[in-house]
């Protein structure tokens, strides 16, 4: 028997240990300490954001947003049904109502051509999800948010290093939020950020993230006090976070290469699946590819628990994804009834394959065999 292929691996450069270290040895590993700059003038300076804030999480940077929004109770949000629980509980915790949207048949973003039809009067935000870092059709989502008045929140949480028509994903909302999971492309085991692009939010963004006070203005030296001003929370990250995360950016060129190589090779050898009606990911021509995951689509849910089974019996996990929220146990009673079949069927037949940095071609192989393997026949 052949060792086992871990789904995940947390990427280590070697670095990030060096850099807590020296964080420690600082004197100050609170927040916004010297790590933490680093990191914002990086994505600053370097990938061309306006203005980012470190989190503890991207479900942080989702409630901040929220907050930041000023959303009160009965306010609608439209957010896609396939997607982590965090896009919709940033803003339930706020009193809002959910308004899910279902996927597109081409990949499981969300569908933009039908949003329209979902607004009324109350809707406030719309919450596009670039799934597996793969543009939405934002072309089509900013025009209905224009003309609608409402307010675009990314969530970027799978999107480092990826673009839409050449634009930074993150940089095309007015807010978004970034994850740092050790799950994700570039990881400090849990963190966040949240990219603000319309710099008016940034002053009060900064006092939200600082437990509602003017505390980061008073250590720039631009208020001689600082006191109570606004509703806030702490959800800045402690130095020590930021030196990890800082080591991790240090190799972000590297680990893209990387990722991006063991995506190619995956999508080569399974295309041949497709002529049999498997899916696999669809790229639009507005979109990029960062290598954050790679899917196949099963033609339905009992054959993809034969392929989990089959792969995991041969030492192989590769594991399904995101649950329709609206059919979810918290939300199911306050969903409005709308049947959302691509949100369904991306939830009953998409699987992910292993995909990390130390993934040797070697085990790809063997990975990419088993399911050539399995559909032989399946
Ligand atoms: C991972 C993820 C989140 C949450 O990220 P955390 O940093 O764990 O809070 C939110 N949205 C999506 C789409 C995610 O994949």
């Amino acid at each position: 028997m052949y060792p086992a292929i871990p789904f995940n691996k947390p990427y280590f450069s070697g670095n990030e240990t060096r850099y807590i270290e020296q964080a420690v040895r600082s004197g100050k590993i609170s927040g916004d300490g010297l790590f933490t700059h680093r990191v914002h003038r990086f994505f600053e300076q370097q990938l061309g954001f306006q203005k980012v804030m470190l989190t503890t999480s991207c479900t942080d940077a989702l409630e901040m947003a929220a907050l930041l929004l000023n959303i009160q109770p009965g306010d609608e949000v439209l957010v896609p049904s396939f997607t982590f629980v965090s896009t919709a509980n940033a803003f339930v915790l706020r009193g809002a109502k959910i308004v899910f949207a279902d996927s597109t048949s081409l990949n499981p973003n969300i569908d933009a051509a039908a949003l329209e039809s979902l607004i009324t009067p109350r809707t406030r935000v719309v919450v596009p999800v670039h799934y597996a870092g793969i543009a939405c059709d934002m072309d089509a989502i900013q025009a209905v948010a224009e003309r609608q008045g409402l307010v675009v929140v990314e969530d970027a949480a799978h999107a480092i290093d990826s673009y839409h028509r050449g634009r930074a994903l993150g940089s095309l909302g007015t807010l978004a939020a970034f994850s740092f999971h050790e799950t994700k492309n570039i990881i400090s085991g849990e963190g966040g950020m949240l990219a603000i692009n319309d710099v008016d939010y940034g002053p009060r963004a900064e006092v939200i993230r600082e437990k509602g006070t003017t505390r980061a203005a008073f250590f720039r030296g631009e208020v001689d006090k600082y006191g109570w001003v606004d509703v806030g929370s702490s959800f800045l990250p402690s130095d020590i976070i930021a030196a990890y995360l800082w080591a991790q950016l240090e190799n972000l060129a590297d680990i893209q290469r990387q990722r991006k190589t063991i995506w190619q090779r995956y999508y080569t050898a399974l295309t041949p699946l497709r002529a049999q009606g498997i899916g696999l990911p669809v790229l639009p021509d507005y979109a990029t590819n960062n290598g954050h995951l790679f899917y196949l689509v099963c033609r339905s849910l009992t054959e993809r628990t034969a392929l989990i089974t089959y792969l995991k019996q041969r030492g192989v996990w590769i594991v399904f994804h995101y649950l329709s929220l609206h059919k979810s146990a918290y939300y199911k009673a306050q969903h409005d009834s709308r049947a959302l079949p691509w949100a369904d069927l991306y939830s009953e037949r998409l699987v992910r394959l292993p995909l990390f940095y130390e993934l040797s071609e070697t085990d790809q192989d063997r990975i990419i065999n088993e399911v050539l393997g399995f559909y032989q026949t399946y």
